[in-house]
């Protein structure tokens, strides 16, 4: 695996490397686990050349703390890239990716930069934005993966880079979320947690799946503040702190309170807090699922 950490170098291999060649980019802010990891294998089979790149980019937190705590771990990063042959990492500085008077943009994202994670975090979809245009304007990949764990951030990137073209040129692939054998959704925020929080997490994916079971047992009938209220407390009366969300949204990601037949897709969503970690994570009902 070649590093580099200048765009020039990474620029001038990727230009001399290019002819005829597909180059698939995964951008990650590193501590990098089984997650990443799939998305950059998916990568290596779709491309000839895969980038990663690994930048804990400020912009996107909103909380001064968070960033700070957010778990780094280069070294380990490095030997799980080189193990399963990811071929380039880019690892920018701050000021390399954001240099003095770099020109910040407003995307203009419409509502779905102000609902749920947008709520919560305000700015952190301006500051993804930021960060993923400048990076697509370095490495100009041919297809670009993204984790289905960060659903919203999917929808948001994909917006941004219809408002900026890179959709005429970059291809984009959403990935199936990784997730350990209980079922719990990999994150680098997991490694922030005791093993009772983590077994206690646990606590995300099954009252999606049993939101979505009872959905689909009775999709007429259901009612879906009811089974709202119901996962909230479930997930407070099994430890967590608290729950920012859990919501369903159609297609078009907008919120519903009820089930009709012309869906395509239902997506439910949660974002809740144990031990001062906050969690997110999802589940997909497709039409086809539907009796
Ligand atoms: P991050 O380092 O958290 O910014 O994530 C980098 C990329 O990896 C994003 O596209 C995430 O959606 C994706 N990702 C993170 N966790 C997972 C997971 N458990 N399964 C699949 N993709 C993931």
């Amino acid at each position: 695996m070649i590093l580099f950490d200048r765009i020039d170098l990474l620029q001038a291999y990727l230009q001399q490397a290019q002819t005829q060649q597909s180059i698939g980019f995964v951008p990650t802010m590193g501590a990098l686990h089984e997650g990443h990891l799939a998305l950059i294998k998916q990568s290596m089979r779709q491309n000839t050349i895969t980038v990663c790149s690994i930048f804990v980019n400020q912009l996107q937190f909103n909380q001064a703390e968070d960033f700070t705590k957010y778990p780094r771990s280069l070294d380990q990063d490095i030997a799980l890239l080189e193990k399963i042959g990811c071929h380039c990492l880019f690892i920018p500085t701050h000021s390399t990716v954001f240099p003095e008077n770099y020109p910040l943009k407003t995307f203009d994202l419409g509502n779905v930069e102000h609902i749920l994670e947008g709520f919560y975090r305000p700015g952190h979809f301006q500051g993804v934005c930021q960060v993923v245009k400048r990076l697509l304007d370095i490495v100009r990949p041919t297809n670009l993966y993204l984790g289905m764990k960060d659903f919203q951030q999917c929808i948001v990137i994909d917006k941004m880079m219809q408002l900026e073209g890179f959709n005429q040129f970059i291809k984009l692939h959403f990935c199936d979320t990784v997730r350990n054998e209980d079922g719990l959704a990999l994150s680098s925020r997991n490694k922030r947690l005791s093993p009772q929080a983590i077994s206690k997490a646990l606590g995300l994916i099954n009252n999606l799946k049993q939101a979505k079971s009872t959905i689909l047992n009775n999709p007429t009938l259901v009612n879906l503040d009811s089974l709202q209220q119901a996962s909230i407390n479930s997930l407070i009366n099994n430890g967590f702190e608290s729950v920012d969300y859990f919501t369903f949204m159609n297609e078009q990601f907008e919120p519903i309170h009820s089930i009709t037949d012309s869906f395509k897709q239902i997506i439910i969503l949660v974002a809740a807090t144990i031990e001062g970690v906050r969690l997110i994570d999802n589940i997909i009902i497709k039409s086809n699922e539907f009796k």
